[in-house]
């Protein structure tokens, strides 16, 4: 998008919800949709005198992160009380950190357009979820609201950038290269519907080449990449609008309304919370050594944008297509798995971009359980090599072998779907169709060569698509030739 003398600038807060298997702070299970208030105790309920234990786990998958994105980890970390009130908030505060998070100034390299970019980290601290507010509308229209604190304490990361975001492209691009690493350290499930991945969105706007940043308004809560570029992209041009008019930006956290593609005001700077941040009493400094970052540092797995190098390189392969192999792990495994039995590395690509993510994401399935295995998949594609079936017929038959999990050389057999390379076969056919299309015949041997085409399709039609597509153009053209 395109704003004229104008430009937007942005920095993003996000929250990842850790794929931990107890809270943050008790013992309680994290599980998503259980029975409500079913996985709490005294210290996830808020209760007077309840302690709270910090989980170990919680430290690991942020250091994770953290040498994920470049950032160093503080050997000495403090959590901090921030506190304000809400139902959903037993304690009156939630314990975050502040003052002294436990990772910092890092970077994430983002494409946009072909073009690497880098947006630095300004910080990533652990803290506790929120309960869950449920909100009832009786008949009688009175309403009423129910609390759950079943993800009261769950853990979470909070990610925030630096103002180095210009575009909603490239904001966007940030947040998708920001889940692709949660999802391949393991240590989220980038859920956004479920809200295991959601984001703040800090957005001024400032005439180009401009040094000072504009003042800036919040959007809060945005889960979707679809409305984060849209609200992205209607806050800025609001921003400018505004300006243009001789208005001026104010601090305010705003709302975005999807159906009306708009945002809105939620609160202003005065009404603004003081959070009266302080030392949390009841936990000690977090103190990592070195000893305990190098081994994480060992356990962290190739990354996204390592991998993509890695498949330019390795494979020849094109930038678009390694940004989708690699956008996903499991995707990623799919693709070298077939690579080592079929190794064609285009061929596989081209066939896995259409063909096989076309029945996963119709289906909402992760390539792991994908129906087509690798070997499989790899089995297809050398049918197609070694002549056996045509492309064509590969590609048409590939939904039904991802509904069956048949195996494709069963398949083919079974169905009669061999290709045809028979030459005595073809040029019997041939001479059937030349001998009822003599105007086509003349006109192609008087200059005509397009009607090739039309041959091609009258013997493909008679074989179902069968004949060998190269060996049909041969002896087509030496038939009509001859
Ligand atoms: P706060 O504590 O009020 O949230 P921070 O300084 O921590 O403020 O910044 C929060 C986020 O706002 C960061 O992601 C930062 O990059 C971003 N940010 C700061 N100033 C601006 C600005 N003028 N325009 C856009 N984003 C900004
Ligand atoms: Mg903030
Ligand atoms: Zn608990």
């Amino acid at each position: 998008m395109d704003y004229g003398d104008y430009e937007g600038v942005m920095g993003l807060e996000v929250h990842a919800h850790l794929l931990t298997k107890s809270k943050i702070f008790c013992g309680c299970s994290t599980e998503f949709g259980a029975e409500p208030n079913s996985h709490t105790c005294p210290t996830c309920m808020g209760l007077p005198g309840a302690l709270p234990v910090l989980n170990k786990k919680v430290v690991e998958f942020a250091i994770k992160l953290g040498l994920a994105l470049n950032c160093s980890i503080s050997p000495t970390s403090i959590f901090a009380r921030k506190n304000y009130f809400y139902p959903d908030l037993p304690k009156g505060y939630q314990i975050s950190q502040y003052e002294e998070p436990i990772c910092n100034n890092g970077w994430l390299d983002i494409f946009v357009n072909g073009q690497a970019k880098r947006i630095r980290i300004l910080r990533i601290h652990m803290e506790e979820d929120a309960g869950k507010l449920v909100h009832e509308r009786t008949i009688d229209t009175s309403s009423y609201s129910m609390v759950d604190y079943n993800r009261s304490s769950t853990p979470l990361l909070e990610i925030v950038s630096e103002p180095d975001l210009r575009t909603p492209e490239e904001a966007t691009a940030y947040l998708k290269a920001l889940r692709d690493i949660l999802m391949y350290l393991d240590i989220c499930d980038g859920n956004m519907e479920e809200g295991s991945f959601r984001c703040d969105a800090n957005v001024s706007v400032r005439k180009k080449g401009a040094d000072a940043f504009g003042t800036r308004a919040e959007l809060k809560n945005l889960n979707s990449f679809r409305f984060i570029e849209r609200s992205l992209d209607y806050e800025i041009s609001r921003q400018i609008d505004l300006i243009k008019k001789g208005g001026t930006v104010i601090q305010e956290t705003r709302l975005f309304n999807a159906e009306q593609g708009v945002t809105y005001s939620m609160r202003g700077k005065e009404e603004a919370h003081d959070y009266r941040y302080f030392p949390e009493p009841d936990l000690l400094p977090v103190a990592v050594d070195d000893a305990w970052v190098e081994s994480i540092k060992k356990t962290l797995p190739e990354l996204p944008m390592e991998k993509m190098e890695r498949f330019m390189r390795e494979y020849g392969l094109p930038r678009y297509d390694v940004e989708i192999l690699s956008s996903d792990r499991e995707l990623a495994r799919y693709f070298e798995e077939v690579l080592a039995l079929f190794p064609d590395a285009k061929t596989v690509s081209n066939f896995i971009m259409t063909e096989l993510l076309r029945e996963l994401k119709n289906g909402n399935v992760s390539p792991k359980d994908s129906p087509v295995k690798p070997a499989q998949f790899a089995e297809l594609l050398s049918l197609i090599k070694d002549g056996t079936i045509s492309n064509k017929i590969g590609k048409e038959i590939f939904p039904d072998l991802y509904r069956s999990g048949a195996s494709p050389g069963q398949y083919v057999r079974e169905k009669g779907l061999l290709q045809i390379s028979d030459e005595g076969a073809i040029v019997g056919i041939i001479d059937a169709v030349i001998a009822r299309s003599p105007k086509e015949a003349a006109d192609f041997r008087a200059g005509k060569e397009k009607l090739l085409g039309f041959f091609v399709g009258q013997v493909m039609k008679e074989t179902k698509g069968k004949a060998n597509p190269a060996l049909l153009n041969e002896l087509l053209l030496k038939k009509l030739k001859g």
